[in-house]
């Protein structure tokens, strides 16, 4: 418990890391529920120290990472998953993507001159509520694999409370199996946690494997879905929680069996290249509309905040 005291906010939980799981089931065996906890605190932090948002975006964003992040290791894919959310409210959009090796970047796009005062209670609300941030638009959740037949979408309209909402009614539409998530994010210092946890039923004819009777698997979800829900915010945001210890905490009783975590990291995925590769495809009056004093043409990453300086003349061969 002393550790506690020392390392307040470099805990287990802070790292960037994606921890499979399954639940058996009291009784039966093979994998009757598939789960993933995604732990994004590290990567989120230094993704928000890069954009100064005020506290309740700063959260939004980390909770949005921690969806992507959790939603994108339920599908299989080579490319990119994107979690984006358009809003008529004080934020306008919301974006979170990550590739299928762990890649992870965001950025929201909010009315700085009507922030809300929201109060502390608000903020600190589990989780992030959609309608008072964003109010009402939809959600769109893409794969891309960069190939023509490789890019699919689904879109929602924002109409719960909270973004696990939104990911839950698209989940519903497109894999029409039981399945629920959780997320919260809370800053410790000037370190966020982000964490979402997601189960999902493995349908009987999905190769589950297992000698459980119907009514056992049935049972087994009941019960998971049960225990998820009864996860606190503090369990969530604790710093010190590995994310191992929280799904054994969680789900002892269907004998949870984890596997080896997937690393995430704050990496984007911006180049000089795309940047002149854009700028090529401008006319030379757009072109010419964006030169700054310095003669050179300044492009900042809105997911990154590098900022590039190219020479117009070169996006001209
Ligand atoms: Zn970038």
């Amino acid at each position: 418990m002393a550790q506690k005291d020392i390392f307040p906010v470099t805990g287990p939980a802070a790292a960037g890391q994606i921890l499979p799981f399954y639940l058996a089931g009291e009784n039966g065996d093979g994998a009757l529920i598939r789960g993933r906890l995604a732990s994004v605190g590290g990567p989120a932090s230094s993704i928000l120290a890069r954009h100064g948002y005020p506290e309740m975006v700063a959260s939004l964003q980390a909770e949005a990472l921690a969806i992507a992040a959790c939603l994108s290791t339920f599908m299989k894919f080579d490319g990119v998953f994107t979690l984006q959310a358009k809003g008529n409210g004080f934020v306008k959009t919301l974006l979170a993507d990550v590739t299928s090796d762990g890649a992870l970047r965001g950025y929201a796009a909010f009315d700085d001159e009507n922030v809300p005062s929201l109060g502390d209670d608000m903020v600190a609300a589990m989780p992030a509520s959609v309608p008072a941030l964003l109010g009402t638009g939809y959600a769109a959740f893409t794969v891309d694999q960069g190939t023509e037949n490789g890019r699919y979408q689904g879109i929602v309209e924002l109409a719960g409370e909270t973004l696990g909402d939104a990911a839950m009614a698209w989940f519903a539409n497109s894999e029409q199996v039981d399945s629920h998530i959780v997320a919260a994010a809370g800053r410790h210092g000037d370190d966020w946690v982000a964490t979402a946890l997601m189960v999902q039923r493995v349908a009987a004819d999905g190769g589950n494997q297992t000698t459980a009777s119907r009514a056992e698997q049935d049972d087994a979800w009941t019960t998971a879905d049960m225990l998820l829900r009864s996860v606190t915010r503090e369990e969530l945001v604790d710093p010190q929680l590995a994310p191992e210890d929280l799904v054994f905490r969680l789900f002892n009783a269907l004998r949870p069996h984890v596997a080896p975590s997937q690393p995430v990291q704050d990496k984007c995925r911006c180049s000089p290249e795309k940047v002149e590769a854009v700028l090529s495809r401008m006319s030379p009056e757009e072109l010419a509309g964006l030169v700054a004093e310095s003669g050179k043409v300044e492009v900042t990453c809105e997911f990154c905040k590098t900022m590039r300086a190219v020479d117009p003349g070169i996006s001209r061969h």
